[in-house]
């Protein structure tokens, strides 16, 4: 994966010179949303207004409305308030938050130090990834360090009367604590095991008190949306998807990487500036958005564009903008079970459906990879799925089902070939037969 290889002008300063640095992020426009809000010529109202009208939606995989989410805080409310950033970025296939904190923290920094303005968040923590360790969180921290010299960040800031303290927090490494419940249990030094909503975050969050939890790339766009405006930002995209996302486009194409574009782009435009499908081969199916989301056969993503509704409308999701590309040589049974594998190791343990179910979904998987499949574990397998999904305290149970449910309704008749076949694969066929 290579830096973000096409970009619109939310991520303003990737393909600069010493992009992370404050001195190239003022020449290209930077701080000028913040500046505006600490010459007291925006409130805290009208900056959750403009985000509203933007139609930004959170990009950390629910598509929630950032400026909603926002207005939920009570921000006239007494006592301590808290903005933290979700840098724990963990979804299989998504790659993208990494890059901002490389390449363009100072767009993050900024973005934090509005949203926590608008919520009336005196603190905020960026909890990063465990395995950025080595060069996003340097980088950022080293963007902070500038940014609070140059007195951008701190008590009464420019004697504005507005105070904003950012820290940074390094995760252990746990997929769960991406999670944003599991990721306050994380930053409070406990075990990142998500919490029973409600209460949600928004009156019970950090500590106890009121936190809003939002995406990196979602905090990232808001110093664009504040520079050019709401209505800029919505038109980039469709109704209802507003703006650019980042889409990590990973698995068989000729160019795969980090690309920003309008939301809604057909994704047969996608596929075509990825070059292709590797080594000219035909496309078999898509994940649209991270391996927790549904996959999509070829004759559906060549249908679609990559928006939040349309995505729904074929039957996946958005997700994290994570675009998972497979050829015609890809077995959907073993790629499943690999999937499998991961929301198994990646459980937090709490609930029993979660915990116990994703571990019986790998290993009849195994079996059936192994050459021992029988022939009711198809059944078994959608059986243990719906069984999981909905009934547990996070989106991980979910995120473990809906692969199982969606490769089952695509392509049961792969996983019906190998059992009859004691562990061939129905494409190790196909590619006997060609040679
Ligand atoms: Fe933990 Fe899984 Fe339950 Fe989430 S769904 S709380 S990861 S056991």
């Amino acid at each position: 994966m290579n830096r973000l290889q096409h970009n619109l002008a939310c991520f303003n300063t990737f393909g600069a010179d010493e992009s992370w640095s404050l001195k190239t992020y003022e020449k290209h426009d930077g701080y000028k949303a913040w500046r505006k809000i600490l010459a007291g010529k925006m409130s805290p109202q009208e900056v959750i207004e403009e985000v509203k009208a933007s139609g930004l939606r959170g990009r950390g995989g629910a598509g929630f409305p950032t400026g909603l989410k926002w207005s939920f805080m009570p921000r006239n409310a007494p006592g301590q308030k808290y903005l933290v950033c979700n840098s724990d970025e963990s979804e299989p296939g998504t790659c993208h938050d990494r890059e901002v904190l490389r390449y363009n923290p100072h767009c993050l920094i900024e973005g934090m130090a509005i949203a926590a303005y608008a919520m009336g968040a005196t603190v905020a923590y960026n909890y990063i990834r465990g395995e950025f360790i080595d060069e996003p969180v340097p980088r950022f921290e080293a963007a902070l360090e500038e940014a609070y010299k140059a007195g951008l960040l701190g008590k009464n800031i420019q004697k504005s009367g507005i105070d904003v303290d950012l820290h940074t927090f390094v995760g252990a490494g746990a997929y769960i604590c991406g999670e944003e419940t599991g990721l306050l249990e994380s930053l409070e030094g406990k075990q990142g095991k998500p919490r029973f909503k409600p209460p949600f975050p928004a009156n019970f969050g950090l500590y106890g008190l009121p936190t809003t939890v939002n995406n990196t790339q979602s905090l990232a766009c808001v110093p664009a949306i504040l520079r050019n405006g709401a209505k800029w930002f919505a038109d980039l995209g469709p109704e209802g998807s507003g703006g650019t996302a980042q889409f990590s486009v990973s698995g068989h194409v000729e160019k795969p990487g980090n690309f920003e574009l309008p939301m809604g782009i057909p994704f047969k435009d996608l596929l075509h500036l990825c070059g292709g499908v590797l080594g000219g081969r035909k496309l078999k199916a898509v994940i649209p958005g991270g391996s927790s989301v549904k996959i999509l056969p070829a004759e559906i993503i060549m249908e679609c564009t990559m928006d939040y509704d349309s995505l729904q409308k074929a039957g996946s999701s958005f997700g994290t903008g994570a675009v998972i590309v497979m050829d015609e040589t890809t077995c959907m049974v073993r790629i499943l079970r690999r999937i499998a594998r991961f929301y198994m190791a990646e459980s937090c343990g709490q609930c029993t459906p979660c915990r116990e179910g994703t571990g019986w979904l790998y290993r009849m998987l195994t079996r059936i990879t192994a050459g021992q499949g029988q022939e009711d574990d198809l059944d078994k397998l959608v059986d243990v799925a719906n069984k999981i999904e909905g009934h547990t305290i996070c989106a991980l149970g979910d995120a473990a089902a809906w692969p199982v449910q969606s490769f089952l309704k695509h392509y049961h008749h792969e996983f019906a070939y190998m059992i009859r076949h004691q562990g061939r694969s129905i494409v190790d066929k196909a590619t006997e037969a060609a040679a």
